[in-house]
């Protein structure tokens, strides 16, 4: 199995959710997939704002779920998909949008009727992101031929401690995913949500900013994936910043003490905290473009797998 976790400007838009369809259909020829995603870009940092203004009594809570109606409904329409092949798939995609949509609305009046906010409160406002990404995903995936569900990683990823920056539990996670991944139809593509868990008392929980990176490192601990590959706006892991530097090389490999040192100094690439379930499970990461595929990208691993090689060759 191989998980393949796509970023905020990855999933942003009909275009770029047909490229992240075509790049899963053709992982899905060779292989099992298990898809993470991020929410569109932006759409985790209006939510912030959004829950801030709500608290301050100052958010239109109708105008903020039209804008993110329009943009993520929006997108579902501009999918060019064929009405009568993919019917159920639409109406799967336009179902749960409106469904987290009103969710979302009923968080944020709770949000605003409290002097002081409540974190799970504040989790579920922000997970809303990731929530309305991933049936749009599912439903570009459809469009592409495969057979693909939106899945809450709630449902499966167990976190511990505050309920904002959680800890992710890759044991814990390990028999709900098994269970889920068991329930889905023979070929089925599970699109879990990045960024988001439950801990014990199935609150909706975050990994912090930038988690989905973790999520899918998560995941493929918990389900015993051969590799993750995240698909970025960029090529790979650099050697300094190329706005600054223009001498900045692509690293073809690191190993996973340099990659979480290289995160966690703010190389934005990948989330510190995504490197350790890999390390710890032996799986190596692959950091790719979306824009991009053909490109080799950065490996993060222990060894330099042979595929590693042939990539940089
Ligand atoms: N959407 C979340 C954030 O903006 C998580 C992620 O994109 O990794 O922080
Ligand atoms: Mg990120």
């Amino acid at each position: 199995m191989r998980v393949l976790k796509f970023g905020g400007t990855s999933v942003t838009g009909a275009d770029r959710l047909e490229q992240v369809a075509r790049i899963v259909a053709a992982a899905h020829r060779e292989d099992e997939i298990l898809v993470v995603v991020s929410a569109q870009a932006g759409v985790t940092d209006r939510l912030l704002w959004a829950a801030e203004e709500a608290s301050a009594g100052r958010l239109s809570v109708e105008a903020l779920r039209g804008e993110l109606g329009v943009r993520h409904l929006g997108a579902l329409e501009a999918l060019r998909l064929d009405r009568r092949l993919h019917d159920a798939a639409y109406r799967r995609a336009a179902d749960e949008l409106h469904r987290r949509l009103i969710e979302l609305t009923e968080d944020l009046r709770e949000q605003a009727s409290r002097k002081l906010g409540k974190p799970e409160v504040l989790a579920r406002i922000l997970a809303a992101g990731e929530r309305l990404s991933a049936p749009l995903v599912a439903a570009a995936l459809a469009g592409a031929g495969i057979e693909a569900r939106a899945v809450d990683a709630a449902k499966v990823l167990r976190t511990r401690g505050p309920i904002l920056d959680a800890e992710p539990d890759v044991e814990a996670s390990r028999q709900p995913l098994r269970e889920l991944l068991a329930g889905l139809p023979p070929g089925t593509v599970p699109v879990f949500t990045g960024f988001l868990g439950a801990d014990a008392a199935g609150r909706t929980t975050l990994l912090g900013r930038g988690g989905s990176d973790t999520s899918a490192t998560v995941l493929a601990a918990a389900a015993g994936a051969e590799r993750v590959e995240i698909f970025t706006d960029v090529e790979g892991v650099m050697s300094a910043d190329p706005r600054r530097h223009p001498n900045a090389v692509l690293l073809p490999q690191l190993s996973y003490e340099e990659a979480y040192a290289l995160a966690a100094t703010g190389a934005k690439v990948l989330h510190h905290k995504a490197v350790e379930p890999a390390r710890a499970a032996g799986i190596p990461i692959l950091v790719r473009s979306s824009f991009a595929p053909e490109r080799p990208g950065t490996v993060i691993g222990k060894l330099v797998t042979e595929e590693a090689e042939r990539r940089v060759a």
